[in-house]
């Protein structure tokens, strides 16, 4: 691994809240390159700064799902620097933007020892959403396995899949019934790492190194960087929003709980 990269232990223990580890840089946001830069539109505010660390336990937005946000500390001292968002460069570094509330410019040292913490709820949240997604994928590919998906949002207020093809308001209660089964069945999300992906191909998957594979009880195979809640009834009640169609391409939205 190269010394900039970041470790993404979200990957391999979506369970865990907080991680000590060692800042690698922390720079204003006015400091990094152009295209770091670029990578958060909302990074005006100047006293923004960037760290990066060696390992993360805070999700960068990507694959639909939305950010992680949370803060960090200086070991055995109250958090000093809220985490606003979080992206991941095309560099493997991981960019936590955020504001420290101590004197503007203050910046931690490298090799300084941190300790992050994540904002649970919101995190457990985006993680039933995004599996959400998941079960929604797999009721369709059982109901309609000619459809192919093009797109998945995670996004609060925005969730949904998108797939080639014409659905209609009739088949609304027909997913339904078959996201319901697929919740009341608690089916576990099944985690993989797969060396060769080629038989992913088509799904996105293409990609140098061992592929991430999710699957819900064994049932289907999406390369897939999110985090996920352990099994399907952990997501809460799933609701089939809206069923909408523009050229040639057919929304299934959905929504699940804030709280379950
Ligand atoms: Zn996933």
């Amino acid at each position: 691994m190269a010394s900039s990269e970041t470790e993404a232990v979200y990957l391999h223990d979506a369970s865990l809240r907080t991680l000590a580890t060692e800042v690698i840089s922390h720079q204003l946001v006015s400091a990094l390159e152009e295209p770091e830069k670029s990578l958060y539109k909302g990074a005006t505010d100047p006293e923004m700064s960037v760290v990066t660390m060696r390992q993360t336990v805070l999700y960068p937005q990507g694959g639909g799902q939305p950010s992680d946000t949370g803060s960090l500390a200086i070991v055995d001292e109250e958090p000093t620097f809220t985490v606003t968002t979080v992206r991941k460069a095309p560099s493997g570094r991981i960019l936590h933007f955020g504001k420290t509330s101590t004197q503007p410019g203050s910046l931690f040292q490298e090799d300084q020892r941190v300790v992050q913490r994540v904002d649970g709820a919101k995190r457990d949240y985006h993680s039933r959403l995004h599996t959400g997604g998941h079960v929604v994928g797999l009721a369709m590919q059982l109901l309609y396995p000619e459809m192919k998906k093009v797109k998945a949002n995670h996004f609060p207020a925005e969730a949904c899949m998108e797939y080639e093809g014409l659905l209609y308001n009739e088949q609304k209660p027909v997913i339904q019934a078959k996201v319901d089964e697929l919740v009341q069945q608690d089916l576990p999300v099944l985690i993989s790492w797969v060396e060769d992906g080629s038989d992913l191909e088509g799904k996105g998957a293409m990609r140098e190194g061992p592929v991430r594979v999710a699957s819900i009880g064994g049932l289907d195979r999406n390369p897939c960087g999110g985090t996920h809640v352990p099994s399907t009834q952990k997501v809460g009640p799933i609701t089939i929003r809206k069923i909408s169609r523009q050229k040639g391409i057919s929304r299934v939205s959905y929504d699940v709980p804030l709280e379950v």
